[in-house]
């Protein structure tokens, strides 16, 4: 059965027919400031989202490499969307809160672990990164001078 999603008002809504069993949080500061708090996704492929009400979906460009969508009319973050060249070129990376249903999904990874704030954590035996990591974790799968 495929998942289904929306933000909080119901304005926009999507779907995807691709398993997920694990999520990642994101401690950077451009997913705080975006969400307002944790960002924890889930990785869906950009031709398995089928987005099934758009009409207030904006985007916005967040850097070089990405750009996050959320509702214009009630300010929900939906996903965002790796938009560099590279084997993850159009991965959304959904926000796990959208969607309706979350029975099954595992945190296994938590980015940017050295942006976190001090006053809390998240606990669990998962792999932790630092922002450093992950960009040469990038790099390393898409070549030097990604991203900038
Ligand atoms: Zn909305
Ligand atoms: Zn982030």
């Amino acid at each position: 059965m495929p998942h289904t999603g929306s933000c909080l008002c119901g304005a926009a809504r999507f779907s995807f027919d691709h398993p997920v069993s694990e999520t990642g949080a994101c401690h950077c500061g451009m997913c705080r400031k975006w969400s307002g708090g944790i960002v924890l996704s889930v990785q869906v492929p950009g031709d398995a989202l089928k987005v099934t009400a758009h009409d207030t979906i904006k985007i916005h460009t967040s850097s070089k490499w990405g750009e996050r969508a959320f509702c214009g009319k009630c300010g929900s973050g939906l996903w965002y969307r790796l938009t560099a060249p590279g084997p993850q070129h159009g991965m959304h990376y959904i926000n796990m809160g959208t969607l309706d249903d979350t029975d099954g999904i595992t945190l296994t990874h938590e980015l940017f672990i050295d942006a976190k704030p001090a006053g809390y954590a998240l606990e669990g035996d998962h792999t932790r990164i630092t922002g450093a990591e992950f960009f040469a974790m990038i790099e390393a799968e898409t070549g030097p001078k990604y991203p900038e």
